[in-house]
């Protein structure tokens, strides 16, 4: 550069002289024009203009610039997507809810086994009631008001005799024989509940009007095992005491297939009760003039408990004490009876 800048300034300086020269000779103008010299700067503009190109594809980038933000909104999805596995979390929240109501059900499951247990509470008497698994039937002699119209002594039987009589009365406790006979005969029914028997009673009120056949049928309706039915004596004579239990004869003409178990059935009630109560045992009176004997159809025993004309024996069966004993005694000789049938 610097030999081309002293070849320029040499190139100059001759050509002055020239231009000198010839000025002295002529004035004719110089060929040599250095102006085109002067136009060699201009190839330095030309390189400046790559320049400004370079910026354009800047601006050229900047679209894909604006391209990315829009990456950026598709990542927010991904973010909303998150939240779902949120409330993915609260199912299994949920899930735990469930095994609570889970637990409750072990607790219904418990109530199940508790009435489970009643079940063997019920099995265990079942076992008692195997051997008194029977049913008797319970005639609570008489009703308040008798009725005096004629029945049949028996079946077929020309001989007829009130339905129902009217009964005795106590007299120094002042107690109707149809209200003894009721309270004795719920007695006797609570006792063999408890001890394990079905009972049928024929009558629980004093308002019924019930013919001494009708009771038969009663039993019979309920095929009771045994008929049991209960009155109480009375005597002209004061001194008269002592209890009793009625039955068929042999010869029966109306149920003499029951002789034998009434008549045994009839020893062991007057048995129990005289031994439960201290009573004195008179006897087993067999005879067929009783309605209520010759109409059951089932062994059959009328049970006449003691005498309501005698004092100490009124008093005694009005007493609650006695009465229960005299329930247990009959319940006793029951057991008996049913006891030499197993
Ligand atoms: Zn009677």
């Amino acid at each position: 550069m610097k030999q081309n800048r002293f070849v320029r300034l040499l190139c100059a300086g001759l050509a002055l002289c020239l231009l000198t020269a010839c000025a002295i000779q002529s004035d004719k103008p110089a060929p040599m024009e250095p102006v085109i010299v002067e136009s060699k700067p201009e190839p330095v503009p030309a390189e400046s203009e790559p320049v400004p190109a370079e910026p354009e594809p800047v601006p050229a980038e900047s679209e894909p610039v604006p391209a990315e933000p829009e990456p950026v909104p598709a990542e927010p999805e991904p973010v909303p997507a998150e939240p779902e596995p949120v409330s993915v979390e609260p199912e299994p929240v949920s899930v735990e809810p469930e095994p609570v109501p889970a637990e409750p059900e072990p607790v219904s499951v418990e109530p199940k086994p508790v009435p489970a247990e009643p079940e063997p509470v019920s099995v265990e008497p079942k076992p008692v009631p195997a051997g008194h698994s029977f049913c008797v039937a319970i005639d609570p002699g008489h009703q308040r008001k008798g009725n005096s119209d004629p029945e049949p002594i028996g079946p077929g039987a020309s001989q007829t005799k009130a339905k129902v009589a009217s009964g005795t009365t106590g007299r120094f406790s002042g107690l109707k024989e149809y209200e003894l006979t009721l309270a004795v005969s719920l007695l006797l029914r609570d006792e063999l509940e408890a001890r394990g028997y079905q009972v049928v009673m024929t009558r629980a009120d004093h308002d019924v009007d019930l013919s001494n056949a009708q009771r038969a049928q009663i039993a019979a309706d309920a095929r009771a095992d045994v008929f049991i039915r209960i009155h109480a004596n009375g005597s002209d004579d004061p001194s008269a005491e002592g209890a009793m239990t009625i039955c068929m004869t042999k010869n029966s003409p109306y149920c003499p297939q029951l002789y034998d178990e009434s008549r045994r059935l009839s020893d062991l009630v007057l048995d129990g009760l005289t031994a439960a109560t201290g009573a004195k045992k008179r006897s087993v009176w067999e005879t067929d003039t009783m309605s209520g004997v010759n109409w059951a159809s089932m062994p059959v025993t009328i049970v006449e408990m003691g005498f309501m004309t005698n004092e100490k024996e009124d008093l005694l069966m009005a007493s609650a004490d006695y009465q229960q004993k005299l329930a247990c005694g009959m319940a006793d000789g029951i057991d008996a009876y049913f006891a030499a049938l197993n």
